[in-house]
């Protein structure tokens, strides 16, 4: 008797505590997961090396070899994705001319491809994933020579184009955005054209998943791994104003730019659909003096992260195809490894649909507390009729991830009781009601999206 009492008990508890919580998990998301094809993921990067080289000052009057007939191939590659899905894409090609740049001394069109799936309630609202079309060897003035860039970067556009087949079979909420951008080697100038229209253009971009050399398993050191990879974010972002500094110096937020969370959230979402990756957040914008497309949008404010390999192989980037002593230089396909490519794509495409199924991250968070033994949270309600409420999330100063947090339904605002606003980092997201939530939200200028 009475253990059947506590059993009744117990499920009594559960369902009372349950009950207007959203799911943890979206079984979509599993299929998203298993969906993306290392078969054409390889079919792809072999296109792409087979252009002879997609240097930026190549040719662009053949149909066969250079830049512009990559971009003519891929501008048709997402056209065929859009026919298979009753026209869901607008496929556009975003393009300026560019000259008086170090690697760039004439004139050249600098175009990239840019495909958009748009949202069901909430269009204006974009999630983007992106790679490069371009390559470059030793030189990075030669135009000429064989530059393959098969896992430099066709392993991070093939990317984008089989993440676009896979999530063009679903509707979301936000829209997502699928990049070929041009011009990487040169000097991030695709990018910076893109930023440029996206601003003009009023864009309401909350992430870029910026996925460069994502094909490598074997670094020069020996290592082989084929189950990690890394996500780059900035700390305090790039856009910031001197005002801002002086409120986060008073207030925190180095280790909580949007881009960060972005990481974070990339990485919790990760962790969970993808089977066998461990994802490594590194706390730096990139590797060490060097640079990639996600750069351009976070210095105009955008939220957005770099996804790569853990272990990179130096002699197979930006390397003239030859043999020294019976060593191997160069970007060559047989190096790249299509099923981890296709894993660190079905990543991508977890984040971006979770992100576009989920409402808006919450705007105009704020934080207050000072002299008090509480904490209190607030932020503007939205209205997306697919939100269910938010989630406020803390954790200790020291700690990577967020390690707390209470679902607290839809409301504006919440009193974390007895939790001293000193001793840890608080932040919000929004709720679905699939489950899906969006990025956590640090509070003020330095966390916002
Ligand atoms: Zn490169």
């Amino acid at each position: 008797m009475f253990k059947k009492l506590v059993v009744i008990f117990a499920c009594v508890f559960t369902s009372t505590v349950v009950a207007g919580v959203p799911p943890a998990e979206d079984l979509r998301l599993y299929d998203i997961a298993e969906a993306t094809s290392a078969e054409r993921i390889q079919a792809d990067i072999e296109k792409l090396v087979g252009f002879g080289t997609r240097h930026s000052l190549s040719a662009t009057d053949s149909e066969t070899h250079g830049i512009g007939a990559a971009r003519r191939w891929i501008y048709g590659q997402f056209e065929d994705i859009s026919t298979a899905c009753g026209g869901c894409l607008e496929v556009v090609m975003i393009g300026a001319t560019v000259s008086g740049e170090n690697r760039i001394p004439d004139p050249h069109e600098i175009v990239s491809v840019i495909a958009i799936q748009r949202g069901v309630h909430d269009p204006g609202r974009m999630v983007m994933m992106s790679g490069d079309i371009d390559s470059r060897i030793s030189d990075p003035m030669n135009a000429i020579d064989a530059s393959p860039g098969a896992n430099d970067n066709a392993s991070g556009m093939a990317g984008v184009l089989e993440a676009a087949r896979v999530l063009s079979k679903y509707r979301f909420s936000g829209s997502v955005v699928y990049a070929a951008l041009a011009g990487e080697e040169q000097g991030l100038f695709g990018g910076k054209i893109v930023v440029k229209h996206a601003i003009a253009h009023d864009w309401n971009l909350d992430a870029v998943l910026n996925n460069d050399m994502i094909g490598n398993i074997s670094g020069i050191n020996g290592v082989i791994d084929n189950h990690s990879a890394r996500i780059f974010s900035e700390g305090v972002r790039a856009a910031e104003t001197p005002e801002e500094a002086a409120l986060r110096y008073r207030t925190g937020g180095e280790i909580d730019s949007a881009s960060r969370n972005l990481a974070r959230y990339i990485k919790k979402t990760g962790t969970q659909y993808i089977r066998n990756l461990d994802l490594v957040m590194i706390y730096r914008l990139d590797r060490f003096g060097r640079g990639g497309h996600h750069r351009p949008f976070n210095a105009a404010g955008f939220p957005g992260v770099r996804i790569m390999e853990v272990n990179e192989h130096y002699d197979r980037q930006h390397q003239d195809l030859r043999n020294v002593d019976g060593r191997h230089y160069g970007d060559t396909i047989e190096f790249v490894d299509f099923r981890f490519a296709a894993k660190l794509t079905a990543l991508n495409a977890v984040a971006l649909a979770a992100m576009a199924w989920a409402p808006a991250p919450p705007s105009t968070v704020s934080i207050k507390g000072m002299v008090n033994h509480s904490t209190t949270l607030s932020w503007q309600m939205g209205d997306d009729e697919n939100l269910a409420g938010y989630r406020v999330h803390w954790r200790p100063t020291t700690a990577a991830e967020w390690t707390r947090s209470r679902y607290v339904g839809a409301v504006d605002s919440f009193t974390l009781q007895d939790i001293v606003i000193d001793n840890y980092f608080f932040g919000v997201s929004s709720v679905a009601k699939d489950g899906n939530e969006s990025p956590v939200v640090f509070p003020g200028p330095a966390g916002a999206f």
